[in-house]
């Protein structure tokens, strides 16, 4: 992240403008200020109750809980505090008691808030405004209770229509400019069903509660495809499916006559969000709600435009294929020291030489036998379509090009066969016999040697120009399932951030090399996110 060069007066405005947009799935400043506005010419106690609740709550997370501004800023952690303060608008007409005791009922809120963000998000749901909800069913109760209206003002301010369309013309305002297709979606389809239900009861409802009929669905259709999953392959289809549910739970709600009981609020629209996200496995919406995620499908989308995104892969890769880590040593002779494979041993020592072949050659019959694994298949995926242009990997498995991929460059060699060490000529792995009784010689006289690299063996010096060439060219860098432990790969990843590219390391954990703050991580196998990410973007065969 960069610096941040705004006072903090300024982080304060926008942090409080942010926690507003954040009510109807927007997200920033000036989108929160038109919500604010569109809201003041709708109801000015509303408008008034929300700026109040977002205020207390920023209050709340700053200062009494004193969080970082990196978990504020953005306004999520606001929006629960501007959701009741919306709501409490009635009592706020009222009395001053009442704002003592909205005050209150956001601290009891923030009590829970924060527990109850991380149980959903482990179930790969979005919190969405759960917490809130909690709080005003229990305030409703509470005041009812003690012979209170939680209602008072209702219907005792009906808009104008002028007030009224510039509501409207603020608010789409705002939507649009977060996003147009996902607006004009939300539009159509909550305008039609409103025309619909106008049609069979026939009768004539005031416009403010026509519109305020409509907004949940609205809410719902332009929430998923429009911010939640913005920019997901099949966002609009868990729109419409959320949508249908909403209806449906509105109506079960009225017919129940739960609303006496239990005031519907936001619940219709939380309920249907969730149950659609349940449609996508849990793992992979887990992926989807990550922050991260959202930042490498954004850079990946900006960067593919200009034909630059480079991959490095390492070793990690290649595990869910039953490929062993090689730094590990798994393949290689016990009781026998490292130092005996170097490639200086394989030049003076028959003994380097025998040792070198046997293991190579244990590595050899894995690797042809295995098979590329859902990882391989979306990096595949990614490149037919566009979105990746080159592979640069350390591993030696040929899985990539197993895999379909089009342009792979080995940086240490491949398992695939021998070469010779003095003229260069490629063949064929010969019989085991050929190197286990003598030496393995090619017909020039050189010695024979798996053209995989050895310990302390130069990359070829064309291999590792087109690799710094396919990075000094590249606008996006994502290194996979690498510890960036040798140095060939780490000069790579400097030389890209020299030219401030972004990094995005995929691993199940940190990283060797030193990280920058530009860096970016997405603890995840890869196995399991590549296929998410080929997914979201709607990808031919791969699967949610
Ligand atoms: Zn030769």
């Amino acid at each position: 992240m960069l610096a941040d060069t705004k006072t903090p007066w300024q982080t304060y405005a926008s942090a409080w403008l942010n926690g507003q947009a954040n009510v109807v799935f927007l997200s920033t400043p000036l989108q929160g200020f038109l919500f604010l506005l569109a809201l003041s010419l709708f109801s000015p106690w509303h408008a008034a109750g929300m700026a109040l609740g977002a205020l207390m709550a920023l209050f709340i997370c700053a200062f009494v809980l004193g969080q970082h501004p990196v978990e504020w800023r953005n306004g999520f952690n606001l929006f629960d505090g501007a959701v009741i303060g919306l709501l409490w608008a009635g009592l706020l007409s009222r009395d001053i008691e009442s704002a003592i005791l909205l005050a209150m009922a956001i601290a009891a809120c923030y009590t829970m808030r924060f527990k109850l963000v991380r149980i959903a998000y482990s179930y790969g749901f979005p919190s969405l405004g759960v917490a809130s909800l909690l709080t005003l069913w229990a305030a409703i109760y509470v005041t009812s209770y003690f012979g209170g209206d939680f209602w008072s003002l209702r219907m005792r301010t009906e808009p104008g229509t002028l007030s009224l369309s510039l509501a409207g013309l603020s608010l789409m305002g705002a939507m649009f400019i977060h996003d147009k297709r996902a607006t004009a979606f939300a539009l159509a389809g909550s305008g039609l069903s409103l025309a619909l239900v106008f049609f069979i009861q026939d009768e004539a409802l005031p416009m403010g509660s026509f519109l305020l009929k409509g907004l949940p669905l609205f809410l719902v259709l332009f929430a998923i495809p429009g911010t939640l999953l913005q920019g997901y392959a099949r966002a609009y289809r868990l729109a419409f499916i959320a949508g249908v549910l909403t209806l449906c739970l509105e109506l079960t709600w009225s017919h129940l006559n739960l609303i006496g009981a239990i005031p519907a609020l936001m619940a219709p629209i939380y309920i249907s969000i969730w149950l659609s996200f349940a449609l996508v496995d849990s793992e992979t919406r887990q992926i989807f709600l990550d922050d991260n995620f959202q930042d490498l499908i954004s850079a990946l989308r900006t960067s593919s435009q200009q034909g630059g995104v480079v991959v490095i892969t390492g070793a990690g890769i290649s595990t869910a294929s039953g490929i062993p880590d090689y730094t590990r040593g798994d393949w290689l002779q016990a009781g026998v020291p490292l130092a005996t494979y170097n490639f200086d041993g394989f030049v003076h020592n028959r003994y380097s030489r025998l040792m070198y072949w046997n293991s190579c050659f244990r590595f050899f019959n894995t690797a042809t036998q295995a098979l590329p694994n859902a990882a391989h298949q979306a990096l595949t995926a990614l490149q037919k379509a566009g979105f990746v242009r080159t592979v640069i990997t350390q591993n030696v498995d040929g899985l990539h090009q197993k895999a379909g991929f089009d342009s792979t460059l080995e940086l240490h060699g491949t398992i695939d066969h021998v070469h010779c060490l003095l003229c260069g000529a490629s063949q064929a792995w010969p019989e085991p016999a050929t190197w286990q009784h003598n030496d393995a010689f090619c017909a020039c006289g050189g010695f024979l040697k798996p053209a995989v690299i050895a310990f302390g063996e130069d990359i070829p010096i064309a291999t590792w120009q087109q690799a710094q060439q396919a990075v000094s060219t590249s606008s996006l860098l994502l290194v996979i399932g690498t510890q960036v432990a040798v140095t060939s790969a780490l000069a790579l990843i400097e030389q890209a951030r020299q030219r401030q590219v972004p990094c995005f390391f995929i691993m199940p954990g940190y990283p060797a090399c030193v990280l920058t703050a530009q860096d970016r991580i997405l603890f995840y196998k890869a196995e399991t996110l590549l296929p998410a990410l080929s997914a979201y973007l709607g990808l031919p065969n791969t699967h949610t």
